[in-house]
C-alpha cells in the first residue's frame, strides 16, 4: 500500500543543510513530495534542484530568476509566502542568520511543523517561538545533532534531571590558548569532526557554537541553564545525552554525520533506511573520552551561560556581536581571540529588555551589529 507523500518546503536548500536534506529526500523520494526551495545568491544550484526535485514553488533573492513551470517568489515576501502554505506538512528551515526568524514565525502561526536547523530563532526568540508553537501545537524538531539527539532520547521530559551536550573541541582542543588565538583562518575553518558552513566552524573553534546550542537546548526542552552541561568529546560518537532523576543516562550514538539527524527531524516520528551507509560498530569507535571543557581557554562557553542566564535581550545582543566579529574574522580584519573580547565587550554594554517583542529585537540585532562594526573599526 501506498503511504500519503510528505509535503515539505525547504527554506535554504543550497546551503550545506539543504543540499543534504535533498541527498535525504533522493534516497526516499517516495516519502515525499516538495513544495518549495528556497535559496540565496547560488541561483545555478538552485535551478539544478528545481530541474531534478520539480518543485510548485521556487524562491530567490534574484527577481530575474525564472524556471518554465515553477513559481517564482523573491525575498523575504517570497519566504512567508512559502510558510503560509498550508499544503506543506513540514518546512525545513535550514538558512542561517536571522532570515531564518520570520518565516518559522509565519510556518507557526499557519500550524506548520518545522525541523529546525536555524539558530537565531531560537537565540534570539526563544520564548516568543516556543510559545507560539505551543499555543499552535505545532511540533518543533531540531536538525543540530545535538538536540536531535537529545530529542530522541527523551520519553518523558518532566522525569529529566539534566542535559548534556556533546562537543567535539574543534581544532584547537589539544593546542595551547595562544596558537587558538591567533589562528589562522584555514586552521581554524579545518574542523575535525563536522563539514558545515563557515560561521558555524568558526563558532566551533572558539565553543561559540556550544553555547548558542545551551541556549537553544534551554527553550527548545524548557530546562534550566543549571541543569545543562556541556562535556568535551573529540570522537562525536555521542551526540548528547539526558540524565533521569533515577540517575539512569539516556544517549543517542552515531556516526558524525549530519544526514542521519536532518533525516530524523524531516520524517519525525518515523524511521527510514533512507541515507544509511554502514551500520555502527562498538568495536571500530573503539573508544570514547570525555573531558570537561576548558573555561579559560574558551571564554565564549560561559559568556553564552551568562546571556542565557540573564535571557530577553541579552542573547540577541551577544549572538549578532559574535557574529559580526566572525566575519571581521573571516575578512582578516581581527584575530580568532579578539572575536571573544568584542563580543563580550559588546554584550557588557548592552541594556537588557526583559521581554522584547520580535520587532525590538530585530532593533536590538541592527543597533548591535553598527555597534560592533565600529569597535572592530
Ligand atoms: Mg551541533
Amino acid at each position: 500500500m501506498e503511504t500519503k507523500k510528505r509535503k515539505i518546503s525547504i527554506i535554504g536548500s543550497t546551503g550545506s543543510i539543504g543540499t543534504q536534506a535533498l541527498e535525504v529526500i533522493e534516497k526516499i523520494s517516495d516519502k515525499f513530495e516538495i513544495i518549495a526551495l528556497a535559496g540565496g545568491k547560488n541561483t545555478e544550484l538552485l535551478r539544478k534542484q528545481c530541474e531534478k526535485f520539480n518543485p510548485k514553488y521556487v524562491c530567490s533573492n534574484d527577481v530575474n530568476f525564472k524556471i518554465d513551470g515553477v513559481k517564482s517568489l523573491y525575498g523575504e515576501e517570497g519566504l512567508e509566502e512559502i510558510c503560509s502554505n498550508k499544503e506543506n506538512d513540514i518546512i525545513l528551515v535550514a538558512v542561517s542568520g536571522k532570515i531564518g526568524l520570520k518565516p518559522t514565525l509565519k510556518a507557526i502561526e499557519n500550524g506548520i511543523d518545522i525541523a529546525l536547523a536555524n539558530k537565531e530563532t531560537l537565540v534570539m526568540a526563544g520564548d516568543i517561538v516556543i510559545r507560539k508553537a505551543k499555543e499552535r501545537c505545532v511540533n518543533i524538531i531540531p536538525v543540530d545533532s545535538e538536540h536531535c539527539a537529545i530529542h530522541q532520547c527523551i520519553k518523558d521530559i518532566n522525569q529529566v534531571d539534566k542535559l548534556i551536550i556533546t562537543a567535539s573541541g574543534g581544532p584547537f582542543l589539544t593546542k595551547s590558548a595562544d596558537e587558538m588565538n591567533f589562528a589562522t583562518v584555514t586552521q581554524a575553518l579545518s574542523h575535525p569532526r563536522w563539514n558545515m558552513g563557515k560561521k558555524i566552524t568558526i563558532d566551533s573553534a572558539t565553543l561559540m557554537n556550544k553555547g548558542l546550542e545551551v541556549i537553544e537546548a534551554h527553550h527548545l526542552f524548557g530546562i534550566n541553564y543549571d541543569d545543562i552541561e556541556v562535556v568535551i568529546h573529540p570522537q562525536s560518537i555521542v551526540h548528547s545525552a539526558i540524565e533521569y532523576k533515577d540517575g539512569s543516562v539516556i544517549a543517542q550514538l552515531g556516526l558524525p554525520s549530519m544526514h542521519i539527524p536532518i533525516q530524523y527531524a524531516i520524517t519525525y516520528p518515523e524511521r527510514f533506511e533512507g541515507i544509511k551507509s554502514k551500520s555502527f560498530s562498538f568495536s571500530e569507535a573503539a573508544r570514547l573520552d570525555f573531558e570537561k571543557p576548558d573555561f579559560e581557554k574558551f571564554p565564549t562557553l560561559k559568556l553564552a551561560y551568562n546571556m542565557g542566564r540573564l535571557g530577553g535581550s541579552a542573547t540577541v545582543c551577544m549572538n549578532a556581536a559574535n557574529e559580526e566579529a566572525v566575519f571581521a574574522f573571516l575578512d582578516g580584519k581581527i584575530s580568532l581571540g579578539d572575536i571573544y573580547k568584542i563580543t563580550e565587550k559588546i554584550t557588557q554594554n548592552h541594556n537588557v529588555i526583559k521581554n522584547p517583542s520580535i520587532d525590538e529585537i530585530f532593533e536590538i540585532d541592527c543597533e548591535v551589529r553598527a555597534k560592533t562594526k565600529e569597535l572592530i573599526k
